[in-house]
């Protein structure tokens, strides 16, 4: 599994760095937001280190389904799968991404607007 030293991600699955964990399977790991955008904001990342959604796609057999899989149960659990979710990679840095450790952003709990900024 590959792992960046210099990634804030990578220190968080290495349990170096403090978060608040409500989900993991053999290859994600789930926590909340540290500046949450809605009553639920939790992050969907990948154990192993990939730099954004298209090279977990690119990646191992089935890991993208994971961590759909994973957002699906934590809407679920949050309670939010009824009202309805946003699920969000921000891929690239015209798209917004900051952290370069791939995540699925799982948003609801509020009315989502749309058009995104
Ligand atoms: P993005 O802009 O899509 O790359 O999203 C990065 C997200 O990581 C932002 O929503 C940040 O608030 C979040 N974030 C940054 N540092 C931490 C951390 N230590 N724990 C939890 N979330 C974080
Ligand atoms: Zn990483």
């Amino acid at each position: 599994m590959a792992v960046e030293t210099d990634c804030l991600f990578c220190k968080i699955v290495a349990k170096e760095i403090p978060a608040e964990i409500v989900h993991e399977t053999d290859r994600t790991l789930a926590f909340r937001d540290i500046n949450p955008q809605a009553p639920t904001h939790v992050l969907v990342i990948t154990k192993g280190h990939h730099a954004d959604a298209g090279a977990v796609a690119d990646a191992d057999e089935g890991l993208a389904d994971e961590m759909l899989k994973a957002a699906r149960t934590i809407a679920r659990k949050e309670g939010v799968a009824e009202e309805g979710y946003r699920l969000v990679f921000n891929t690239g840095a015209a798209a917004g991404q900051t952290v370069f450790h791939a995540h699925l952003h799982v948003l609801g709990g509020r009315d989502l607007r749309w058009p995104p900024g």
